[in-house]
Order: structure tokens, then C-alpha cells, then sequence
């Protein structure tokens, strides 16, 4: 039995049909016998016309209330992926930053996480539940809503992975793993097996998307082995991992 971290990002959850294939899907690892967290984005566009919205409420939106407003998008995936597991006949609770007690400093918008409270989601676990928790977001120790930057979900699934100690923190995507080069634009693209923590840090300050550069860097300082893989397909994608365990790895095959 394994401790495994999911993170489905937006495009992953952006209608109400993916996000019930996404329930499917996590059921199948927990049937499996896996003690299942799922960190979910906001809707693919959400965050966006949330920030549009702020953006014509005010000159400069207040920070405050701007992450009052756009952790809100996370808030909605976590409940209707609750339900659909719950429609399917399984049991989930859905938990924001704050429920979880994943802290934060001040800096809204731009937050970084200084504790994460693993009691409540392990006692959920304990009960057979599938936990889902809403990525991007935290709360300072006075008990405002912060989030972490553009992207932030990633950090909050590999932070999650790193203070529960879980087996494995996967990322899920739109794209199969780690490229090369992006599959996009040049179409001999070759998918990357495994990649260092350090190689990967450097893709990512090369504009790399796939994973966030603030994700990489907490994975590294943790250890937390991450594969990135398509919501789509089935197929293994992407190790990130410890330059030691790529030289294993070598010496196995
Ligand atoms: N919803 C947030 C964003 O669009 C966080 C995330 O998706 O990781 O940036
Ligand atoms: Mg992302």
C-alpha cells in the first residue's frame, strides 16, 4: 500500500466530464489498495477571468482580496471532484488550505509555505477516504486566504507529497512528460524517462511549463520523486528524481 500525491491541473478538470474521468481514474489507484491525495487547479480559464474580473473592480486590485478571489477557483474543483467520487459510489472530502492548515507567510499573491499540518488529511485517510485538496492556496497565521503565485498548485502537491511522506507525487498534464524540446512547436520532440532535480530546474528557468520552477526546487530539497504524466493516456511519462537514483536506474537496465 502506497501514499500517493495526484495533481490534476486545469485542463485536467476544465468540464464537468473530465473531472468525473479524473474521479474514475483515482478510484482505480485507490481500489488498488493506495491511501489517495488529489490537489486539484482551478478550471482551465478560471484563474484568469477571475483576475480579469478584480482587474476591472479596481486599479490595482487589492492583494488581500485578490486571493480571497482567485483561490476561489480551486475551492469549486475539489467539491464537484468530492461529489463525483461520492456519485460513484466511493468516499472523498474535499479540503481547502486553511481546513488542511497549510501555512503560509504574508505575501499574498506570491505566498510561500512555512508549515504544512499532516493530522487532518491522515485521520481522512485512516477512514478510507479519497482526500482532495485545493491546490494554490494557504492561510497565514492570522487566518487570511493567501495563494502562491501563478502555477502554484504544482508546489502544493509536492509539498503535500514531502510532509506526508508519500510514496509518490504524480502531476498530471496535457502533454505526456518532459520533452526534449516543446512537442508543440518541433514534432521530433523525444520524451524524457528521467531527469535530475537540477536538469530539470534548469529546463523549467528556460521556460519549460510543465512543472513549476518553485515545485522543482521543493522537490529537491525534499526528495520527493515526481512523474509527470498525461491525464489523457495511460502511459508512464516523466521521472524526476535524484541524480543517484537516475545512475540506479541505469546500472538496472
Ligand atoms: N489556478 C492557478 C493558476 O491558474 C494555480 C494553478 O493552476 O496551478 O495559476
Ligand atoms: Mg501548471
Amino acid at each position: 500500500m502506497a501514499l500517493i500525491v495526484q495533481k490534476f491541473g486545469g485542463t485536467s478538470v476544465g468540464t464537468i466530464e473530465k473531472i468525473k474521468a479524473v474521479a474514475n481514474r483515482v478510484i482505480e489507484r485507490h481500489r488498488e489498495g493506495n491511501r489517495m491525495i488529489v490537489v486539484l487547479s482551478a478550471m482551465s480559464g478560471e484563474t484568469d477571468r477571475l483576475i480579469g474580473m478584480a482587474n476591472s473592480m479596481q486599479r490595482i486590485p487589492d492583494l488581500r482580496e485578490m486571493d480571497m478571489l482567485i483561490s476561489s477557483g480551486e475551492q469549486v474543483s475539489v467539491a464537484l471532484f468530492a461529489m463525483a467520487v461520492k456519485a460513484a459510489g466511493y468516499d472523498a472530502v474535499s479540503l481547502l488550505g486553511d481546513q488542511v492548515a497549510i501555512r503560509t507567510d504574508h505575501m499574498h499573491t506570491r505566498a510561500r509555505i512555512a508549515s504544512i499540518d499532516a493530522r487532518r488529511i491522515n485521520a481522512h485517510l485512516d477512514e478510507g477516504k479519497i482526500v482532495t485538496v485545493a491546490g494554490f492556496q494557504g492561510v497565514t497565521d492570522q487566518g487570511d486566504i493567501t495563494t502562491l503565485g501563478r502555477g502554484g498548485s504544482d508546489t502544493t502537491a509536492v509539498a503535500l507529497a514531502a510532509a506526508l511522506q508519500a510514496d509518490a507525487c504524480e502531476i498530471f498534464t496535457d502533454v505526456e512528460g518532459v520533452y526534449t524540446t516543446d512537442p508543440g512547436v518541433y514534432n521530433k520532440a523525444r520524451k524524457i524517462d528521467y531527469i535530475s532535480y537540477d536538469e530539470m530546474l534548469e529546463l523549467a528557468s528556460l521556460g519549460a511549463k510543465v512543472l513549476d520552477i518553485r515545485a522543482v526546487s521543493m522537490a529537491k530539497r525534499f526528495k520527493v520523486p515526481v512523474h509527470v504524466r498525461s491525464t489523457f493516456t495511460n502511459t508512464i511519462g516523466t521521472w524526476v528524481v535524484d541524480e543517484e537514483k537516475i545512475m540506479e536506474s541505469m546500472l538496472v537496465s
